[in-house]
């Protein structure tokens, strides 16, 4: 069987041409099909459009989460309630063509891959979020070791085992398309050109994806940290010829070391150390989220086969 997980927040625009577009893409499968979708939270009418919905095809099944968890803590929860032997990872705002599942599915039955992402090969639609996306996964690539990711988001279909490996990954504070790049496993890809979402706005606010990036990259990357040392390091060369200077100067008489430089290094100093510490607070957050162990999602209600909504 397979699996298809989508999250939902505040999409009541879209759900109909959604489903409509998701079924008729599996039903060009040739298997059973579940489709799961994943309700963050929303505070529209999203829900109960999903459950009218579900009355209509019985392949769809409902994850109510008791809030908002965000998209990838929604995804999580999705994976973790699907039961297909392979299983698909979707946005839910039609930004991803649901009729390359089909392609991706052959890939894996006849070609034998154990996951296979959707590849950006260009993007539709607002070019400075796309700039952002550009930006983050240059740095991606350059100051992780995970490769082979760029330009993939969710957009996949993954083996049961690989989704087992996935989900053995309990951190807390997650980036799944790094998390997924970093099991291994045999990784294909699909090419496609990411279109405009068909409907509203984007329910990841800016701030929300500059977290994300954030959680990217210091869960997959010491760069930060490197470049704090360095900093540090060159501050500390740099001040000790300084302070070489100010002796030598002090010995021969011409010390008239003005305000200027000594401001100029308490500042220079200062800023190093803020930044630093900026930086080791970073870690130490998200190493107290881990510590904290709690849920990354909170189940109110699955409506699955048996479950009258
Ligand atoms: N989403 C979610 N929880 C959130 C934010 C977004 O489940 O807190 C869903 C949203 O409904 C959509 C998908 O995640 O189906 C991707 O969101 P969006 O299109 O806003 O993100 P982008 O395409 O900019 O990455
Ligand atoms: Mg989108």
């Amino acid at each position: 069987m397979l699996s298809v997980v989508i999250p939902i927040y505040n999409e009541e625009g879209l759900i109909d041409n959604l489903v409509k577009q998701t079924v008729s893409a599996m039903e060009t499968i040739d298997t059973d099909f579940e489709i799961i979708f994943v309700d963050d939270g929303s505070k529209d009418k999203s829900l109960q459009l999903l459950l009218d919905c579900k009355k209509k095809y019985s392949s769809i099944k409902v994850l109510s989460l008791s809030r908002n968890f965000g998209h990838q803590a929604a995804f999580t929860a999705g994976l973790e309630h699907a039961k297909g032997d392979i299983v698909c990872m979707m946005d839910g705002d039609l930004q991803d063509p649901p009729a390359l599942f089909k392609e991706m599915y052959r890939k894996i039955t006849e070609e034998n891959f154990d996951i296979i992402s959707g590849k950006r090969s260009g993007r539709k639609g607002k070019t400075s979020r796309n700039f952002y996306t550009f930006l983050f996964h240059l740095m991606f690539k350059n100051i992780t070791a995970i490769q082979n990711m760029e330009n993939t988001g969710n957009f996949s279909m993954m083996r049961r085992e690989a989704v087992n490996a996935l989900l053995q990954m309990k951190e807390k504070v997650r980036y799944l398309p790094g998390l997924r790049a970093f099991i291994g496993f045999k990784q294909g890809f699909v090419e496609y050109v990411r279109d405009e979402r068909i409907e509203g706005n984007p329910k990841m606010s800016l701030a929300k994806l500059f977290i994300l990036a954030a959680d990217a990259i210091f869960s997959f990357s010491r760069f930060p940290i490197r470049l704090t040392l360095t900093l540090g390091l060159i501050g500390t060369i740099v001040f000790m010829f300084a302070g070489i200077y100010v002796l030598i100067a002090k010995i021969l008489g011409f010390a008239i070391v003005g305000w200027s430089s000594t401001l100029l290094s308490i500042y220079f100093l200062g800023s190093i150390q803020l930044v630093s510490l900026g930086v080791v607070g970073e870690y130490v957050f998200r190493i107290y989220k881990e510590s904290q162990n709690r849920p990354l999602y909170i189940v109110r209600k699955f409506f699955d086969e048996d479950t009258l909504a």
